[in-house]
C-alpha cells in the first residue's frame, strides 16, 4: 500500500482524481470546483501525467488541452467510492448535507461495498488474513518526504463537491494511512508502529495524537512506570478497512514489481484468495463512473 500512497497519497491529488471521475477534463474545471491554486494545480497535473493517471490530449473544439483519465487512473475509482462511503458514514457535515449516488445501472440509490470476488460477501478487517506474497520485504520507496498537512484554511464546501469528501482531509496523508494499516495487521505498540512505518519519534506521535483525536484510534496504557501506551482502532478507525484494500490493490496491479505482490490475502470467511471488488450494495455489480451519478 505504501507505492500507492507515495503516488497519490496527497489530498490535491485525490481531490483532482475525484473530480475527474466527476467529468472535469480542463485546467479552469478543477479551479472552479476545487478552488486549488493555479501553481499547485499545474504541479499536481503534471504529476499525474508523469505517474501515468492522467493523459494530455488535444481538446476536439479547439479551445486547447485536456487531461483525460487512463485506465491506470481509472483504476483508482474504486478507492474513490470507498472514500465517498467512509464519508458518508463519519463525516459530521455529510449528515447536515446528504448527498446520494444513483447507479444507473440498476437505478437504485447506491452506497458502494466492498465484497469478496469469490463468495460476494461483504469484506471486514477481521476476516482476512495475510501472509508474506513473493515480492514481500521493505518497499524500495517509503514515503520520502515529510508531508505536512496544509496550514490553509479549506473551503467547507470544496471536499464535498467531490467523490472523496472531507475524510480527505485528514486520510488524505500517507503517514496516517500507513500507521492504520500497520493497525490492521495487528500492531499496536508505539515503537512497533514506529518500526513498522519507519518514521520519526516526533511525526509519529503527532500523528497519533490526531488521529486519537478525530475517533479514528483509543489510546490504552499497558504499563505503568514507565507508561507504554497502545493503540486500538475504534469503530470509525476500522471502516478505513476499505480504502485500505482498494489503495492496496491498485498499488499490486499498477505499480507492482517483477517480484509480485508483497503481501497475500485470503477471505477467512470463505477460505479464497481475496479479490476484493467495489460492488453496489443493491445490485451487486461494478460501477462504472458512466454509470454513477453523483447528487447533493
Ligand atoms: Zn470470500
Ligand atoms: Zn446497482
Amino acid at each position: 500500500m505504501s507505492r500507492s500512497l507515495v503516488a497519490v497519497g496527497d489530498r490535491w491529488s485525490l481531490l483532482i482524481l475525484g473530480a475527474a471521475f466527476q467529468g472535469c477534463v480542463r485546467f479552469v474545471d478543477w479551479s472552479d470546483r476545487i478552488g486549488i491554486a493555479s501553481n499547485v494545480l499545474s504541479g499536481r497535473l503534471r504529476q499525474l501525467v508523469a505517474l501515468g493517471c492522467l493523459e494530455m490530449v488535444q481538446g476536439d473544439d479547439g479551445r486547447g488541452h485536456e487531461y483525460r483519465l487512463t485506465s491506470m487512473g481509472m483504476g483508482l475509482y474504486p478507492t474513490a467510492l470507498m472514500f465517498w462511503r467512509f464519508d458518508r458514514l463519519w463525516s459530521e457535515k455529510r449528515l447536515l448535507h446528504p448527498e446520494a449516488l444513483t447507479h444507473l445501472t440498476c437505478g437504485g440509490s447506491m452506497v458502494p461495498n466492498m465484497a469478496c470476488g469469490a463468495c460476494g460477501e461483504r469484506v471486514h478487517a477481521r476476516d482476512v488474513g495475510y501472509e508474506d506474497g513473493p515480492g514481500a520485504g521493505f518497499d524500495a520507496s517509503p514515503p520520502s518526504r515529510v508531508s505536512r498537512r496544509s496550514a490553509v484554511a479549506v473551503d467547507d464546501d470544496v471536499s464535498r463537491n467531490t467523490l472523496f469528501g472531507d475524510s480527505v482531509d485528514y486520510l488524505g496523508d500517507r503517514w496516517t494511512q500507513m500507521v492504520i494499516s500497520t493497525l490492521f495487521l495487528g500492531t499496536r505498540r508505539f515503537d512497533q508502529i514506529q518500526r513498522e512505518c519507519d518514521v520519526a519519534t516526533n511525526l509519529l506521535s503527532d500523528r497519533l495524537k490526531s488521529m486519537v483525536a478525530g475517533g479514528m484510534l483509543q489510546r490504552r496504557r499497558y504499563q505503568i512506570g514507565p507508561d507504554r501506551f497502545e493503540y486500538l482502532l475504534t469503530p470509525r478507525g476500522m471502516d478505513v478497512y476499505p480504502i485500505a484494500l482498494a489503495l492496496m490493490r491498485w498499488g499490486d496491479q499498477w505499480l507492482g514489481t517483477a517480484a509480485g505482490p508483497p503481501l497475500l490475502l485470503h477471505h477467512l470467511t470463505c477460505g479464497n484468495p481475496l479479490e476484493a471488488v467495489v460492488v453496489c450494495d443493491q445490485c451487486g455489480q461494478s460501477p462504472d463512473p458512466h454509470e454513477v451519478l453523483f447528487r447533493r
